[in-house]
Parts: C-alpha cells; structure tokens; sequence
C-alpha cells in the first residue's frame, strides 16, 4: 500500500472526529509498537470528552512482562468485553485480518475500521487506511494522527510513542531510522518522561531464570553456512516446558531472536519458539540481502523485509526445512556493498543532516 495522502488523513480524522465510543485492536502476542500505538492514541483520545475507548487484543490476552509499565496498561479491556458491533474499530501494527486473532471477527461487524499499520504486507482490509511501509514503526503514524486531531503531546502519550519506536527501530539501530526518526524521539522526551525507566523495563530487564535458559537455547544454536544460497543460517528453538522449568511466561522467548541474529557468519537468523497449546511462532531476521518478509509471507505468514514471522503446525524438523527453502527462493541482493560494508550510498533527508554514512543493517519491526 502507498503512504497516506493528504485525503487519507483526513478521512481518518473525520472518522476519529466523531466517535464517541472507539475499539482499538492490535495485534497477537503484542510487543512495543503495537501496545505502545494503541495506547497512544487511547491517551490522546481520553482528552476529549465523551470519548470512551476500548483498546484490547486478541487471546491469550497476557500482557508482556515489558509492557506492564506503560501509562495506561490498566485501560486495556479484556477481548471478550469488547463491544461486538463498534461503529469504528481502529487496528494497530496489524498487517492481515487474522493477526487479530479472538478480535478478528470485529473487523465485519464495526461500522468503521481505520487501519494504522507500517507492514509492506498489509493486505488492505478495513475502510480508512493509514498504511505505510516506510515508517519506522506504526508509532510514527499515531504521532502525526494525534498532532492532526489537535491533542498536544502530554507525557502518557509521548512515553507509549516512544516505546514503539524504540522497539521497532531495535534502539535506532535498523536502517528504517532517519533523521525524522531521530526529530521525532526528540519531540517525545520533551515532554519529560523517564525515558531511562521505560527502556530498561522494556528491553533490558528479565528475571533471573532468563539468564539460564538463554544460555540452554543459545548452546543449541545451528549454524548452517551452506543454507540462504550460501549467506548462511543460524537457528534455534525454545520450548514452552523449559521456559516453565525457570518460571518464565512465553513472552519471554520474543528477545532471544536478538541475541542470535549477531551471528556473524549468517545472513538470516531464526527462533522457532512453541506455542503453548501446540505448533510453533516463528521469528526470522535479515541483515539486508535477504527478503524474509517475501519467505514468510509464502509460509503464511508476513512482516517487513528484514524482519518477518510466520506460524507453523507442522513438527520442528518440518517447519525448519519449509523456512530453508522459503529462505532459498526469496529475492535477495547480491550485490557488492548490500550488506557489512560501510557506503556512503543512503540518501535519506540531506536537507535535515548530512547523509548517513552507514550501510543496510537491518530492518525495522
Ligand atoms: P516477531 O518475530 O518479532 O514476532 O515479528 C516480526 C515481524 O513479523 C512483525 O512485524 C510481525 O508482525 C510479523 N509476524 C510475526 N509472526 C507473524 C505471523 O504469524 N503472521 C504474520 N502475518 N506476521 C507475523
Ligand atoms: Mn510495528
């Protein structure tokens, strides 16, 4: 889908304009960016008076340890108490229909469904959209929608934004990060919440039990030099009953794909993680020469470029074998400079900063 046009967020904002009861939606097993524009957006429309919102996602509905200390985690309503029938239901982060999981049977029955979402594969349902690949993180395009419906930013608003952002910019690491980007996290800290808190609650703190359990998933790790044409596979896979054996809930397993994408050696990095009633969530990561969300979508499922999942029913060894050949056959780069060495090549915003001088990493959530 193209980025909004100047019709596109006024129709979304006429939509906003005159609602007095709006369901927000995001998708499963949420991470920063989905909670975090959810409930920006939550914030900035609690301003306005005779609003009600009802922002919620689909079963299991277990809030990530990391997102607890959002502002505004206790307005999330549980999804079987979210109305049946809204007159507009705006999604969030949410690529495809069934990402919405036990929610997803709202979309047929509100009246309205804005679509705010950043997902190259974004199938375009809903009736307003607010769909762009470009942006960094759906956190981007709640900012914009809140400064159009006329909501300054407060620090509740600005600390949920924010949190998106930094999840789906890996910490202003991947290479959907601008100057914009960096203007933007500006204008958010400027409102005055504890950044510091909030990063370290949402990325740099694990119980004790991680630790162990990270080191047994981590020692497993496969490294498959010939897989991805030759660019090189690492994988490896949690299991429901050992993240119990450490106390851990299964939003515990959504970091490790971090850790094992610094492989040098390989292109591609996966974590095939088990869900609890059975089959297996599948995180895939590139460094920027390969195209996962394309062998994602193929199995299923989506996500952007260079960072994609799918979900598998199939046993472990099966699952691993349809990535590695969904992996050979997605578009790749082979050129020279596509990944690791540092070019001068990005245009990105001159008229703001000097070029950026760094080559593709990786990419954004
Ligand atoms: P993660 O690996 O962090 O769960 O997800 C990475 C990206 O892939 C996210 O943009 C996420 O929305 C997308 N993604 C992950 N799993 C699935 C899936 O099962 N289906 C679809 N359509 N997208 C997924
Ligand atoms: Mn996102």
């Amino acid at each position: 889908m193209a980025a909004p046009d100047e019709a596109g967020w006024e129709k979304a904002v006429a939509a906003l304009s005159g609602a007095g009861e709006v369901v927000l939606a995001c998708h499963v097993s949420p991470d920063g960016d989905a909670v975090g524009s959810m409930l920006g957006l939550a914030h900035a429309l609690r301003r306005r008076p005779g609003t009600r919102v009802f922002p919620s996602f689909g079963e299991p509905f277990e809030v990530p340890a990391s997102l607890r200390g959002l502002p505004g985690v206790d307005l999330l309503v549980r999804p079987e108490q979210v109305p049946t029938a809204p007159a507009l239901l705006v999604t969030f982060d949410t690529g495809s229909v069934d990402r919405l999981g036990s929610l997803a049977d709202r979309v047929a029955e509100a009246g309205e469904v804005l679509v705010v979402d950043h997902h190259a594969s974004n199938t375009g349902f809903g009736t307003v959209h607010l769909v762009d690949p470009g942006a960094p993180a759906t956190a981007v395009l709640v900012e914009e929608l809140v400064r159009r419906l006329g909501v300054p930013l407060d620090a509740d608003i600005a600390a949920c934004l924010y949190a998106g952002l930094v999840t789906d910019t890996g910490s202003f690491r991947f290479a959907g990060t601008t100057p914009a980007t960096h203007h933007l996290a500006a204008r958010l800290l400027a409102t005055g919440f504890e950044h510091d808190v909030l990063v370290r609650e949402l990325l740099d703190t694990h119980p004790f039990g991680w630790l162990p359990m990270a080191g047994a998933v981590l020692a497993r790790a496969r490294l498959e030099p010939a897989e991805v044409g030759g660019l090189g596979l690492v994988w490896t896979e949690a299991r429901t009953a050992e993240l119990a054996a450490h106390g851990l809930g299964p939003d515990q397993a959504e970091s490790l794909i971090d850790l094992v994408r610094t492989t040098r050696e390989a292109e591609v990095a996966v974590v095939v993680k088990e869900l609890p009633h059975g089959g297996w969530a599948v995180s895939v990561r590139s460094k920027g020469r390969v195209d996962v969300g394309a062998a994602c979508t193929a199995l299923g499922g989506g996500g952007h470029r260079f960072a994609a999942g799918f979900t598998s029913h199939a046993a472990l060894d099966e699952t691993v074998a349809e990535l590695r050949a969904a992996l050979t056959a997605a578009p790749r780069d082979t050129s020279s400079g596509a990944r690791g060495v540092i070019v001068a090549s990005r245009s990105s915003e001159a008229t703001i900063a000097p070029r950026a001088p760094w080559g593709k990493e990786s990419g954004c959530r």
